[in-house]
């Protein structure tokens, strides 16, 4: 079985030679342990936080030690009654092709409602954090115009398209490039959309959502939170989900030099984390089915193949290559 281990810290953005690929035997489960084969693992933004030597609300990667993170498979070897051979699970031992675990380490899922991999994604952690950001951090309330960057990317194709479920009135996407922009208008349902890399982001926003903005789904931090800052309406909620836009910097990043304007505009900016909501997930999942089976979910995946290409994706997807969820296909 091949793993992928962090062998030095990256400084800025990574390099390929920040990992390497190692062959380990793997042995078989003991009693209340599984033998799971991956076929899916999931690449995010969280793991470059995790690729530095700092306290965070997940602990840093050890150097020399196989990296982790979501993935799914199937049991082909099991020491425990409760997870027979053949289920399909879902764990957080990914970035290697098999995984030995304590049967207590892996969840079952059910695979005749969707796809494994659609739980590293829309019905998963994902789609989930959209969700939590859009009802209990920053709710969208009918009528409402909603701004989200990040829009083409995974928690952000769904965050827009839940917050016209949830009764937006206007909602506006960012993402990087043409490509991105059309695919937010023709394919995820934006009202308007904005390229970031044009720059003038504050005036596309004014543009895209002249009466201002309610909510803000911050993916991205930086410009955008100042540009969201500006074009916030007295009362404004922003959920504060990511700043992907600071995670490769060397440099501690420079807050909105507009915060004042919170003040006047009585702002409420609220980060969170996707744990704190797990109460929500069956809710959400009942009704992210029903939103998909009815067509008004459309989940889309950027899919590279084989373990020895999943640096590759994860160092594509911070910049920018995915649309949807990016993941990487361990098995063919
Ligand atoms: P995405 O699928 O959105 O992938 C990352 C995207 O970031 C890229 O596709 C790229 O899109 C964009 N990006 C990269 N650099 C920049 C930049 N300088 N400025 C603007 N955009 C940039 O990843 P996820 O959906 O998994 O995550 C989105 C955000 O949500 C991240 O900030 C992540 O940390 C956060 N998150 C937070 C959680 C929580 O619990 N709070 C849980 C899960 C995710 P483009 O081509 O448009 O530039």
């Amino acid at each position: 079985s091949r793993e992928v281990h962090l062998v030095s810290r990256p400084v800025g953005e990574p390099r390929p030679d920040d990992f390497s690929l190692v062959e380990t035997t793997v042995g078989d489960p003991g009693p209340g342990e599984v033998l799971v084969r991956n076929d899916w693992m999931s690449v995010d933004p969280y793991m470059r936080g995790r690729m530095n030597d700092v306290k965070s609300y997940v602990p840093p990667y050890q150097l020399g030690e196989p990296m982790d993170g979501g993935a799914v498979g199937v049991v082909t070897a099991s020491g425990s009654d409760d997870v027979p051979v053949g289920t399909a699970v879902l764990h957080s031992a990914g970035w290697r092709e098999y995984a030995l675990l304590p049967a207590k380490a892996v969840r079952a899922v059910d695979t005749s409602l969707a796809p494994a991999e659609d739980y590293l994604g829309v019905l998963g952690m994902v789609g989930l954090t959209a969700y939590a950001g859009l009802t209990e951090v920053a709710p969208v309330r009918e009528g409402d115009v909603v701004f989200v960057s990040g829009a083409a990317g995974a928690v952000g194709s769904i965050a827009g398209q839940i917050a016209r479920q949830l009764g937006a009135s206007r909602v506006v996407g960012s993402a990087g490039g043409p490509e991105k922009k059309r695919r937010l208008l023709e394919e995820f349902g934006f009202d308007a959309a904005i390229d970031y890399r044009e720059g003038r982001l504050e005036e596309q926003l004014a543009e895209a959502a002249p009466e201002g903005v309610d909510v803000y789904f911050d993916n991205v931090g930086g410009d955008h939170l100042r540009a969201a800052i500006a074009a916030m309406r007295n009362h404004g909620r922003t959920a504060l989900c990511g700043a992907v836009s600071q995670y490769n910097a060397t440099e501690p990043a420079p807050g909105p030099d507009n915060l004042f304007l919170a003040v006047g505009k009585r702002l409420n900016l609220r980060g969170f984390i996707v744990g704190d909501h797990g109460h929500l997930m069956g809710e959400y999942a009942e009704r992210a089915s029903g939103w998909i089976a009815d067509g008004r979910l459309r989940t889309e995946k950027t899919v590279v193949e084989g373990v020895d290409n999943a640096v590759r994706a994860f160092l594509d997807m911070m910049r920018g290559a995915n649309t949807g969820k990016m993941l990487v296909r361990l098995t063919s």
